[in-house]
Formats: C-alpha cells, structure tokens, sequence
C-alpha cells in the first residue's frame, strides 16, 4: 500500500495485540476463509457493477445502491448499502462498517471480496445479524484507473502480463493518498473527485470499520491496523496459515510502520514519515502529499484494517535464515539498481518530454515515478549507512529488496512504454517520438526477459486471496462486536 522508508520500530503492540486465548469465532472466520469458490478471473468495472446491481435487484430489501460522486472521467462512483436497516429513512441505526474496493486500480482482489462479503451478508441472515451493522460497500472507487488494468484482468496471470499492462496513478492522483493533510511545511488539498466522493461517505456514516481493500504484489500475506483488538492479531495469522498462503517475512513494504506482530503493521503515518524524511536531511515537503482514508476516518474513532496480499509467492520470500550479505550492502545494490534503471527512464522521459501530452493518465503517472526511482535510490542508500544496517540480511531480506528493482523496472517501465505509445497508436507521433517509443519497448522487452527468468515462482490462487481479505474483514466485526458487548447472549463471547 504506502511508500517510504527506514528502519522499522520494533515497539510495543498497543493493549489487545498480545497473547489471549482463542476467540469464538476464529474457526468460523477461517471456515468462511476458505469457503470462497474458485475464481478465474478479476472482473471489468462493468461486470463487477452488474453483480452488484443483480444482488441489489435479488435483495431489494437488504440492498440500498446510491452514488457517491463521479470519477474524473464522468463514471458514477457507486456505493451499496446492506443490512436490514439498509432502507431506514433517517439512516440506518447502529454501527456502520465501509469497504473500499480498487483504492489502488492494480490491486483488484478487493473488487472480487467486495462482491464476496455482500453477497454473504445477503444470503446469510445469521452472520448479518450476529455482526449488528449495517454495511457501506463501494466496490470500485477509481473506475478510471481499474479500466486502464482491465487488460490483465482476465489473465495468464503472469507478472509479464500484468506488467505490461499495469496502470498505478500517480501518488497525488491516488484515491488512497490524496486525502487533505498539514503538518509542518507540507499541506495538500488537491483532493481528487473520486475521495472527495469517499471523504464525504466516511464523514457521513463515521465507520465503526473501515476496511480500505488493498494488495501486493510477491511475496506473503501483511496487514496494516490503526489499533487492535483481543484475538484480532492472533486470527490474521490464522486465515493465511488455514489456506497454506505464507507470511511476509522480507522487507517491510513500509520500513517506518511500526510492526506489532509478525507481518501485522500499525498503519502508515504520513507525519512520522515526514519527520523521517527531515530528519535524514531529505526533502521532506517535496515527497510527502496527501494522507490515507484510515487517517482521516481516525477522527471518529473507526478501526482501520488493510490485508496485503501478493498475486505470487516464492520460497526464498519466506525464508528467514541467513544469507551471509550485510544488511547494508543489500541495500546499496538496491539503490545501486533503482539508481541506474532510474537513470535510464528519466532519459526517456526526458527526451521524449517535449512532444508528450499531460492529458495521458500514463504520461502524468511516468512523469510522478520515474524520478522516484532514483528518490528511493537515494534513501535506501542513506539507510545502507546507519549503523542499524550493519548486520547480517535475512534470505527473505535480499529477495524482497531485489524483488523491489525488478517490480519498479517492470511496474514504471511498463507504464512509460505506454505512455510513448499512446501518440505512436493514435497516429500522432513525431518521428522522434516513435523512434523513442522503439527504444523504450527495447529495453523493457529486456528487462521483461530478465524477470521471466525467475525460477520458483508460484502463482496463488484467486479464492484464498480473497479469503484472507473477507476472513480479516469478518474477523474485525467480530472483535468490534466483541469490544461493543454486543454479542448476543449479554455481551460476552458465547
Ligand atoms: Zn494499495
């Protein structure tokens, strides 16, 4: 989900992140888990809106459609509201509960958990009343984005796919970052339409829950939390280990987070970020925009929970044991990697700038990302320098910062050859400009041949993704209805 870096905090878990005995419902959250029917493919925005208007037209009474806003390209940002007080004229009483699918539009597992959990929530009328909410869905939040990933969306579910026909907004177009923010010398209010829509729902219904629906990309299951609750921890670790899929054990996508378990993160703070940033001597104003929907929900108390998943594991990411590297010196030929292919893409870029139009979402998305190649580069290899880093690497370690090279290669490469590709496509190319387009899908074609030659690979199967999003999401309500004391029978677990 995030972005930046250092070190991670080993701190203490706030109270309910330790140790406690079993919560009723954790064999029921992994039974749901791993009760998600095989999945084939992601679906379009227009497939995933039709399933969410047939459960709507099957369930009139529990399903309440409405819209939210409009995304910047006209598409209604639509929202479905499910429980029994779905149609309450003054607002449905008692907790409200938000999911939030295609906050990132290449990350679309949550578009598929989305539909999963409402269509649960219908059709099991026990669930819905032992979690007592009412339940706010919006199942694709940038319609604009998720279009522009709809080319991998049916598969083969190879990375090379995927990455060629990857599309990530830049980070002040992203609904999840764009949120307002002021601290010290930073202040973002280019709030985009599309969290305008969102903002205005979680002011709105001020979430008990908000689940933001993210994923990952290689690797293992991680989840951020803004707090925990008793069993909370202990049940995120047990849906991944029902369904056989591996925890993150490289490094923290997020090296600020403060990790409260194994891969179970507090979530991303823009202002720590910020004091990290300037305490580095880095410019701190320049890299820090707008916050996430879990810090602006956090005025109303609302829990916040991310599930990260990968679309593919590898052995060498779960393996903890020694490498025999420094840590430092694993670092150093990261920065060293992102630094050169950096280079190469700024070049690109450069050249091709004067001849490229900012109308193209890939163009403004190249112009964000390819010079935070070399940003990171940077900071990574201030990291290399502190005396934390003078240890010896987990396995886990080397792969995970390797890994980041090849995804950023493929990732921002990718989306420049399309941003080159644009104008070649639509006939309107200068000769310079399709020359540089060549040039560019040359050395990509390169370093897709490269990453193809990554042996281990294995690609995880849709369903159990989804289920470790539904059994984390499931697994909150539940401890949420536990905090509440509103579990029937007086309170107390049953
Ligand atoms: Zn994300």
């Amino acid at each position: 989900m995030p972005g930046v870096h250092d070190e991670n905090a080993v701190t203490d878990p706030p109270a309910g992140a330790g140790p406690c005995a079993s919560p009723h419902w954790r064999d029921e959250v992994c039974r749901r888990a791993a009760e998600v029917p095989e999945i084939t493919a992601f679906p379009g925005v227009d497939a995933l809106l039709r399933a969410f208007h047939a459960l709507a037209a099957e369930h009139p009474d529990l399903v309440r459609p409405s819209r939210i806003g409009t995304s910047r390209l006209g598409e209604p940002l639509e929202c479905f509201t499910v429980g029994d007080a779905a149609h309450a004229p003054a607002g449905p009483p008692g907790p409200q509960h938000l999911v939030v699918g295609g906050v990132h539009p290449n990350e679309p597992i949550g578009a598929c958990t989305s539909l999963h959990l409402a269509r649960l929530l219908c059709e099991d009328d026990d669930l819905r009343a032992r979690l007592g909410a009412t339940w706010h869905v919006v199942p694709c939040v940038d319609p604009d984005g998720a279009r522009l990933n709809e080319g991998w969306f049916d598969g083969p579910f190879d990375r090379g796919t995927y990455a060629r026909h990857f599309y990530r907004p830049a980070p002040r177009e992203q609904v999840e970052w764009s949120f307002p923010f002021s601290y010290k010398g930073a202040y973002f209010d280019q709030t985009i339409p599309e969290t305008f829509g969102l903002m205005r729902l979680i002011d709105a219904v001020r979430p008990r829950l908000l689940v933001s629906l993210h994923n990952g990309e290689m690797g293992g299951v991680y989840y951020y939390l803004s707090r925990t609750l008793p069993g909370l921890v202990e049940a995120l670790h047990a849906v991944p280990a029902e369904l056989g899929l591996p925890l993150e054990r490289g490094e923290a996508e997020d090296p600020l987070a403060q990790v409260w378990a194994d891969a179970v993160y507090g979530m991303a703070d823009m202002r720590a970020h910020y004091d990290h940033l300037e305490a580095l001597g880095l410019d701190a104003v320049a890299a820090v925009g707008g916050t996430s929907s879990a810090d602006h929900a956090a005025q109303y108390g609302t829990l916040s929970v991310v599930a990260e998943l990968p679309y593919w594991s590898h052995p060498a990411a779960a393996d903890t044991s020694g490498s025999g590297r420094r840590y430092a010196d694993v670092l150093t030929a990261k920065a060293e990697g992102l630094r050169a292919d950096g280079a190469l893409l700024e070049s690109l870029l450069a050249r091709a700038e004067p001849m490229l139009d900012a109308a193209s979402p890939y163009v403004r998305a190249s112009r964000a990302f390819v010079p935070m190649l070399g940003h990171v580069a940077e900071h990574e290899a201030a990291r290399a320098g502190l005396p934390a880093a003078d240890r010896e690497a987990s396995v886990a370690e080397v792969f995970s910062a390797e890994d980041l090279v090849r995804c950023f290669r493929l990732r921002y490469g990718g989306m420049l050859v399309r941003a080159l590709a644009g104008p070649v496509a639509a006939g309107t190319a200068p000769a310079a400009l399709r020359r540089l387009h060549a040039e560019a899908a040359e050395v990509y074609e390169r370093w897709q041949d490269e990453a193809a030659q990554l042996e281990g690979t294995r690609l995880l199967p849709i369903a159990q993704l989804v289920g470790v999003q539904l059994g984390s999401t499931l697994a909150a309500a539940f401890a949420l209805v536990d905090e509440a004391g509103l579990a029937p029978g007086g309170g107390g677990p049953a």
